[in-house]
């Protein structure tokens, strides 16, 4: 509890998200055009960090269609990936093929996250009942009657107590909602890091490659339009001895499994250039309790295995968003029943592909990286080669997941007339 409430400033809304991710800025975006009053808090003062995932994948693009948003959507700067492809030691391999899906878009939209929250952002703004309080850190729950009836947090204005109908936890992986809540989780196990840097792009690069395998490493390379950003994977707990290895030799690795000169990694210059990013993979038993509910990471963390996490969240905030918004809108308390129903119904895709990850995790990319011969190409990556058909299961896993989400929210509120088209 706030022991600072003299000081604060009281507000109260019918439902507070914490976290301005792919989650909290979908479900506000939902909850507002279905006229229920939002606020989204979120602790950073911009979106513009670039260690977010950007893959936008065909199940999401599907939800902007059914927003009437995808015109717009697509405007924004992105590459569009019709295939997932690998190089696994000199062989390139066709994973997964998007053409046969059953929706608008048979790609997935590579697009810098900055411009994906900036988009829900500002098409969120444009609903009177929507507030997004950037610069704004959750640090407490306001507790009353044994419910979640609020939260604390910090801005550039001074403490806020901010009373809610609903809390919505979408605070990402190291959650502090679901830390404050109490909520127990299940660590599932990573075995992986992530070392994350920019590579500049060159007009003849070879055409995109998503994920390149040698004995030992991992790199997977994302097209960001003038530079590749990269994610050289890594065994968990295995920095220390990268840098004792130098980077010189971390420099020659990505050069040579990236197929790039040498020179283009001298943009890598000191190791403030290298980011380590942590995976986590786990899960809260309940999502919930009474007056909160957990979504996305804060719900589930995802390892960046398939590039599905951000899909999966917005999954999450669209299933919230359908069964939640009625009672948010009649006011009143939420009950414990409908907060079960959201859990009920994204639980079990959650458990396919977390499942599906960590079988990658142990199966293949641990033993791509204790691996120190010459790499042969697994049975099914020989099946995909040889029987094209079969690439339109992986595509169908990873570009729509399991039990795909629509929006079933009405749009209550017009958009005020006025505020230009982004
Ligand atoms: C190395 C790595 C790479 C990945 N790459 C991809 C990828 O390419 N594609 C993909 O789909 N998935 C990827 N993932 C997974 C993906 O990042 C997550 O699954 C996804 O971001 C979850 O979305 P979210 O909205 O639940 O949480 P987040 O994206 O984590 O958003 C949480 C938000 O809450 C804010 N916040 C945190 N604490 C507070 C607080 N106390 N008060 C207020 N705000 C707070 C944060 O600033 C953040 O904006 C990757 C994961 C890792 C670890």
């Amino acid at each position: 509890m706030n022991r600072n409430a003299a000081a604060a400033t009281a507000l109260s809304v019918r439902c507070c998200i914490v976290g301005g991710g792919p989650a909290g800025m979908m479900l506000g975006l939902l909850l507002a055009r279905a006229g229920v009053d939002t606020f989204v808090l979120e602790k950073h003062g911009d979106f513009l960090r670039d260690f977010r995932g950007d893959t936008i994948h065909p199940s999401t693009l599907e939800l902007m269609h059914e927003l009437s948003l995808l015109d717009e959507f697509l405007k924004r700067p992105h590459n569009e990936l019709q295939q997932i492809e690998g190089q696994i030691g000199t062989q390139r391999v066709v994973i997964g093929d998007f053409s046969h899906l059953p929706t608008h878009c048979k790609f997935i939209a590579l697009m810098p996250q900055w411009e994906f929250l900036d988009f829900l952002a500002e098409r969120a703004q444009r609903y009177p009942s929507f507030r997004l309080e950037m610069d704004c850190e959750v640090d407490d729950l306001i507790i009353a009657d044994g419910r979640v009836a609020g939260v604390v947090a910090v801005s550039p204005r001074g403490r806020l107590d901010i009373r809610a109908g609903l809390v919505i936890g979408a605070d990402g992986r190291h959650s502090t909602v679901r830390q404050k809540a109490g909520l127990e989780s299940t660590d599932l196990g990573a075995p992986i890091d992530v070392l994350w840097l920019r590579v500049p792009k060159h007009a003849g690069d070879a055409a995109q490659t998503l994920g390149r395998v040698d004995s030992g490493r991992i790199l997977v390379m994302l097209d960001r339009g003038d530079y590749w950003q990269c994610a050289f994977v890594i065994r968990k707990g295995g920095y220390d001895e990268v840098r004792r290895r130098g980077l010189p030799a971390l420099r020659d690795e990505i050069a040579r499994l990236a197929g790039l000169d040498r020179e283009r990694l001298e943009t890598v210059r000191d190791w403030s250039d290298i980011k380590l990013l942590t995976v986590t993979v786990d899960r809260l038993r309940r999502w919930h309790r009474p007056g909160l509910l957990c979504i996305g990471d804060a719900a589930h963390a995802m390892s960046p295995i398939g590039g599905v996490g951000i899909n999966l969240a917005i999954q999450d905030a669209v299933a919230a968003a359908n069964i939640l918004a009625p009672g948010l809108r009649q006011g009143g308390a939420i009950a414990s029943a409908a907060l079960d129903q959201v859990q009920r119904r994204r639980e079990l895709p959650t458990r396919i592909i977390q499942r599906l990850q960590l079988l990658i995790q142990d199966r293949v990319i641990s033993r791509v990286l204790r691996s120190t011969g010459p790499l042969t190409l697994p049975l099914a990556l020989r099946l995909l080669r040889r029987w094209p058909v079969l690439r339109r299961l992986p595509a169908r896993l990873v570009g729509l997941g399991f039990r795909p989400e629509h929006v079933e929210t009405p749009e209550l509120v017009a958009a005020p007339i006025g505020r230009a088209d982004g």
